[in-house]
């Protein structure tokens, strides 16, 4: 890179042929300490690689372990069989993630990516066993709580002990590099980010807006946690309002947070999306100090969290559903998100909110939760004599709301393209569950490539066209965006442009390739239609 760029400023060859000579891959690895490429090593097993970057730590098998290790000032590995949300602040404090089960959308992946923290998951060679504390490798090796393993996130290697890396190495060729990219490219980069820290990895990589902002990660803070818990077990609808108004307050300082981060660009909030058991205890013990937490006999907190569970929850109780079904959630998030948009326009940062509807299907869902919404603003707009726009949007990741792209877009002001979901859907494969056969089926060439990694054109890509086409047939303005996982991928942002799509949103850490990988479809464009390049010295 820096050999590229020193010639471009010598004049010896253009700024975008030096754009054209980085691979946007090895560039996301310079984001990352990598594994020396010299050093010995002792390969224990593989999985999907799930989020770049070398991580060496001590193995722990439990979240609070993991941040107990981290008080500690010591570097950890958290090993699980899978991750679930309680898992988060676990994951923060680790160096690495391991996960015996996975694939690349599933929880640990998506959220290790987010937060640039090194993964590796679906290693079936691997027996993790959280109750005995005991990692079996292949061939009967154990390693137990304590022992140090490395892992390679860009590889997917599970390494035996501590595995020399070289550092990250972000320098002014890379700045002077990512600025010719940003003149040449024709298609916008976003970044998807929860939380403050996210959110400023996003804005030092020039994301141009947030695409995608989970608002459920922020319900797993320990102290909304138990309010959380609360609504969830309120029996009336008010005293699932009681339990909200103190969720209120939390939840638009979360807003403020990321308004003020992104400093006038675009932010699109995603309405609450899981199932609400997700927010439960998942085990006896936990379910008893729940007990106790809300005063309930132990029975009834018990018969809650049975009378929650769901044969198929990705395909149950979730997204806009939880909106139809119990609106007063999305009106408290909708106030929160209205409240940020004036206390931060009093600040100095003018932002126009986009507000976006999870697992939509049908174009009734949208109005339904549309009407609630206006009606929130126009309440807040009432109560404090403010005025300000947002703009409201649907996911589309279910296979339904791509064939009626046409009348939902009737409704929204933006489409997205959630293809983490829509992926799964549309092959009725589960995100989860997926990395068990994934392998053997690229390997047997049943798929050319793991589709949650790189976006199936054929089908889902299809999908996605007929929505696209059909939406901007209703509505020539629609703004169009892809946020699944997929969308850092050069493959992607190349069909996403074609596909006339404005703007890619893909992990924090993923910006800067995407960034590049836009550039360079957009010169490739240029060359073949023997157009001279912009931006060139
Ligand atoms: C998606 O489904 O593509 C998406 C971005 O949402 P999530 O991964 O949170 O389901
Ligand atoms: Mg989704």
């Amino acid at each position: 890179m820096r050999i590229a760029v020193d010639l471009a400023e010598d004049g010896i060859i253009p700024r975008d042929e030096a754009v054209m000579r980085i691979a946007p891959r090895a560039l996301s690895e310079l984001l990352h300490p990598q594994i020396d490429p010299e050093a010995p090593r002792e390969v224990i097993a593989h999985g999907i690689a799930a989020s770049p970057g070398a991580a060496t730590g001590r193995i722990v098998f439990s979240s609070t372990a993991a941040q107990a290790a981290k008080a500690k000032g010591e570097g950890c590995i958290l090993v699980r069989p899978e991750t679930s949300p309680e898992d988060v602040r676990g994951m923060q404090a680790a160096m690495g993630v391991l996960t015996e089960r996975g694939g690349v959308t599933s929880h640990a992946a998506v959220i290790a990516r987010g937060m640039g923290v090194p993964c590796v998951v679906g290693v079936n060679d691997l027996r993790i066993d959280p109750r005995q504390k005991t990692l079996r490798a292949p061939g009967g090796r154990i390693f137990r709580e304590g022992d140090t393993i490395t892992l390679d996130g860009t590889s997917g290697a599970v390494m035996a002990g501590a595995v020399p890396t070289v550092a990250a190495a972000l320098d002014s060729a890379f700045l002077r590099l990512m600025e010719w990219a940003d003149d040449l490219r024709d298609i916008g980069v976003r970044a998807n980010a929860d939380t403050p820290a996210e959110a400023r990895v996003a804005r030092n990589f020039r994301a141009e807006g947030i695409g995608l902002a989970r608002t459920e990660h922020m319900f797993f803070e320990e102290d909304r946690l138990v309010v959380m818990r609360e609504m969830i077990f309120a029996d009336s609808e008010s005293d699932r309002r009681a339990a909200l108004d103190r969720l209120l307050p939390m939840q638009r300082s979360d807003f403020i947070d990321l308004f003020e981060i992104m400093r006038g660009q675009p932010v699109c909030i995603r309405l609450f999306d899981p199932p609400l058991h997700e927010f439960l205890p998942q085990d006896r013990e936990a379910t008893r100090d729940l007990a106790e937490a809300l005063d309930l006999p132990l029975s009834q907190v018990t018969a809650r969290v049975e009378a929650l569970q769901e044969v198929n929850p990705m395909l149950g109780l979730r997204g806009v559903r939880l909106g139809v079904t119990m609106p007063e959630i999305y009106e408290m998030q909708a106030r929160a998100i209205f409240e940020a948009t004036i206390e931060v326009g009093r600040r100095g940062a003018p932002v126009v909110p986009e507000i976006m509807i999870p697992l939509v299907s049908a174009r009734r869902e949208v109005e339904l939760i549309r009407t609630r919404i206006d009606a929130v603003a126009a309440a807040v707009r009432n109560q404090t004599g403010a005025r300000f726009a947002y703009k409201l949007g649907v996911m589309v990741e279910t296979p339904r709301a791509a064939l009626r792209a046409g009348e939902i877009a009737a409704v929204s002001d933006f489409l997205s393209f959630g293809t983490n979901d829509l992926t799964q859907m549309t092959y009725g494969l589960s995100r989860d569950d997926a990395g068990r056969f994934m392998s053997a089926y690229v390997a047997e060439g049943v798929f050319a490539e793991d589709p949650f990694h790189t976006l199936d054109l054929d089908g889902v890509g299809e999908l996605l066209l007929i929505a696209a086409g059909r939406g901007r047939a209703t509505r020539p303005d629609l703004t169009l965006s892809i946020c699944g996982e997929q969308g850092g991928a050069p493959e992607t942002i190349a069909f996403c442009r074609a596909a006339g799509i404005d703007y890619v949103s893909c992990s924090p850490f993923r910006v800067p390739a995407a960034r590049l990988a836009a550039a360079q479809i957009a010169v490739a464009d240029r060359r073949q239609n023997g157009e001279s390049a912009e931006g060139a010295a």
